[in-house]
């Protein structure tokens, strides 16, 4: 079935961009009724392709692109998408979230970078993104800019760094179609977890149960990281927390991620070890985390930084949990905190404990 005239989408892409209000449009007139969609044998199609989805994500982190060839395959994909998120507002977990938008976001890319411009153009407005084309580049008005990079940090997102001209930002196609993912990801994960009823929560309750299994196995995965003969158990408790925020897929402030990069690379950590972390965020962009590492520990600018001391990271409000070893009248920086328990470990073969040393 084809969508109604006043529709500017066709049913193909509203399968493969079901986030847009006309595809929730669609499903709300054609989709049949939530007690059939969850339970009638007809759609069982449809939510084992939901279920797909939630996993592919968590494993893949790239919901995987299907074939979709006729009428009825175009609806099932796109009445996947609500099961999708009812799958994942049901686990109600914040890194299954931020995985599962990353992921629908990751497909939505590989879809667009096969569009041609005008489509690429159209998606932009119906996310209301105020976009052009000046010969090759896309223009982007530089207050949509702003509001749409800004989780991107690196240097070559900063405005000062944009091709700037009359109030609008230039840029090619590809970096065009990165920004998107930004606005697809918000739109896809503002709403979620959402409101599920018992109905929900009973007729999946299998599906959900195979899910926080498969969520229990990428959190396991992601706290066995090796980090080889660097022993993170003697971390002071701000690095701790912080490594636990950047796994956990917190979005950890620019400072936050400078003095745990900083500090990493201090105690011995690689850079492929240090890259080995922050991949573990559902939201990870390796081309932007290779950078600020590379810039971090002197790759680049060819200054190695220091981590912070504690006044600045109290300054800067990443001073977590600080323990009786951070109030001793020494301490200073939490180096001097690493430093000091793994001295203590090594002359007693454990953990020391500044309580008994000194007390
Ligand atoms: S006092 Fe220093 S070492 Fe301790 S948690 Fe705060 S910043 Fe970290």
């Amino acid at each position: 079935m084809s969508p109604p005239d006043e529709y500017s989408w066709s049913l193909r892409e509203l399968a493969r961009y079901p986030f847009l209000d006309e595809a929730k449009g669609y499903i709300s007139e054609e989709a049949p009724s939530l007690g059939e969609l969850i339970k009638d044998s007809l759609w069982g199609p449809v939510r084992e392709r939901g279920k797909d989805r939630v996993f592919e994500a968590l494993d893949e982190g790239k919901v995987r692109i299907r074939d979709i060839r006729d009428d009825i395959e175009q609806e099932e994909e796109l009445f996947s998408y609500p099961i999708a998120r009812m799958l994942v507002s049901s686990i109600g977990d914040n890194f299954l979230v931020r995985r599962y938008s990353l992921g629908e976001a990751e497909r939505v890319v590989t879809e667009l970078s096969g569009e041609d411009d005008e489509m690429i153009l159209k998606m932009a407005s119906a996310l209301e993104i105020n976009a052009g084309m000046d010969g090759d580049l896309f223009t982007i008005f530089f207050g949509d800019y702003l509001e749409n990079t800004e989780r991107l940090r690196a240097p070559p997102w900063k405005l000062v760094n944009q091709d700037l001209r009359d109030g609008k930002v230039y840029m090619d196609r590809e970096k065009f179609i990165r920004l998107l993912k930004e606005r697809v990801f918000f739109i896809i994960s503002e709403d979620l977890p959402a409101p599920v009823s018992d109905q929900i929560l009973n007729n999946f309750e299998r599906s959900i149960e195979q899910i926080e299994e498969k969520l229990r196995e990428r959190k396991t995965e992601i706290k066995e990281i090796d980090l080889g003969k660097v022993e993170n158990d003697l971390f002071p408790p701000c690095i701790k927390k912080l490594v636990a925020g950047q796994k956990e897929g917190e979005n950890l402030s620019h400072e936050a991620r400078f003095a745990l990069t900083a500090f990493l690379r201090k105690v011995g950590l690689s850079e492929d070890d240090i890259i080995a972390i922050f991949k573990e965020a559902p939201d990870f962009d390796e081309d932007m985390a290779s950078y600020q590492i590379e810039h971090i520990i002197g790759e680049i600018s060819g200054t190695e930084y220091n981590p912070p001391g504690c006044d600045l990271m109290k300054t800067n409000g990443i001073c977590y949990n600080p323990d009786s070893l951070c109030e001793q009248e020494w301490m200073n920086h939490p180096l001097s905190y690493y430093s000091f328990k793994k001295k203590k470990g090594d002359e007693s073969g454990k953990e020391g404990d500044v309580k008994e040393e000194n007390g």
